[in-house]
């Protein structure tokens, strides 16, 4: 089962992040038919989303990668709930890896950025964007959080895919340092991390992610305050894609019902297929005309 944990250090030196999430990235690989590039950038961002959403007590967090690369955009996001989506636009897109390194950086590209979303339910969603170092997601997310947000942040994604193309393992870590963190615990940190062999490497052991902090922190170090389940679940419903026919105008729905055309909606996100037939879609047409009576009699 797929699950992320938050956390500090006891030293109160860093907030400490770190999930699984094989299973929600094996789920989007079928949703999506990812090939095995694709599916590893894919999986790195929804990685990514799952880590940030462990932040949100309520709304949820939206990422947006665009790299000018062969893979197009890629989105992911994750809420409070530990819901989490994503699609890549060009999800056949796969490069030869070079001694069995998947190209992620290359497929997604660096010429372009990575934005974060926060939306709390608030009026405005909170949003910040750079420019991409690498295009290889962890990297650019790191420096997103330490340039942008301004706490400084490492950030490990990884994604093994199998030579079936399955996901065998899939996950990372986020670690923050705190205002607190003397100058000698950073350093030491960072040492360790240099040292630490990539993630993927570390989940294809078996390591669990408290087992992954464990390893960086020591076990005597680390207090996970929570752990939380993920799925790979979306928030499509018939009603949502009524309000996207309406927001079409009555022009556009009209023309459609002229035509005799029946609508069917794909959701990017999971490939669920919504039909309408021609009596619905009069039905959206007549709602919409007796709001727009109603606003024009106001
Ligand atoms: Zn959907």
């Amino acid at each position: 089962m797929a699950y992320a944990v938050r956390g500090i250090t006891k030293d109160g030196a860093f907030r400490i992040f770190a999930a699984d999430t094989k299973d929600i990235v094996e789920e989007a690989r079928k949703r999506h038919r990812t090939v095995p590039t694709a599916t590893a950038a894919l999986g790195r961002a929804l990685t990514a989303a799952a880590l940030l959403g462990l932040d949100l007590k309520t709304g949820r967090v939206m990422l947006q990668i665009n790299g000018g690369g062969p893979l197009g955009e890629i989105l992911a996001e994750s809420d409070a709930e530990g819901n989490v989506r994503g699609l890549v636009q060009r999800p056949h897109v796969h490069l030869t890896p070079q001694r069995g390194k998947l190209l992620v950086g290359q497929a997604v590209g660096r010429n372009g950025y990575l934005s974060v979303t926060r939306d709390l339910g608030l009026k405005e969603p909170y949003q910040g964007s750079v420019s991409l170092v690498s295009g290889e997601i962890a990297e650019d997310l790191s420096y997103y959080l330490t340039v942008s947000e301004q706490i400084p942040s490492a950030v490990a994604l990884g994604v093994f895919v199998d030579e079936d193309n399955s996901v065998r393992a899939a996950g990372g870590f986020l670690i923050q340092t705190l205002p607190a963190a003397t100058e000698e615990q950073i350093t030491r940190t960072e040492e360790i991390l240099r040292k630490l062999p990539p993630v993927t490497s570390l989940l294809r052991e078996g390591l669990s992610p408290e087992e992954i902090l464990e390893r960086i922190f020591g076990k005597e170090n680390i207090e996970i305050l929570e752990k939380r389940p993920l799925a790979y679940r979306c928030r499509c419903s018939r009603e949502r894609v009524e309000r996207a026919l309406a927001a079409l105008g009555p022009e556009e729905l009209k023309s459609l019902i002229r035509r005799g055309e029946t609508a069917e909606i794909t959701c990017d996100f999971c490939g669920e297929v919504y039909h309408f037939e021609i009596p619905e879609l009069e039905k959206i047409l007549e709602n919409l005309e007796v709001k727009r009576r109603k606003e024009l009699e106001v």
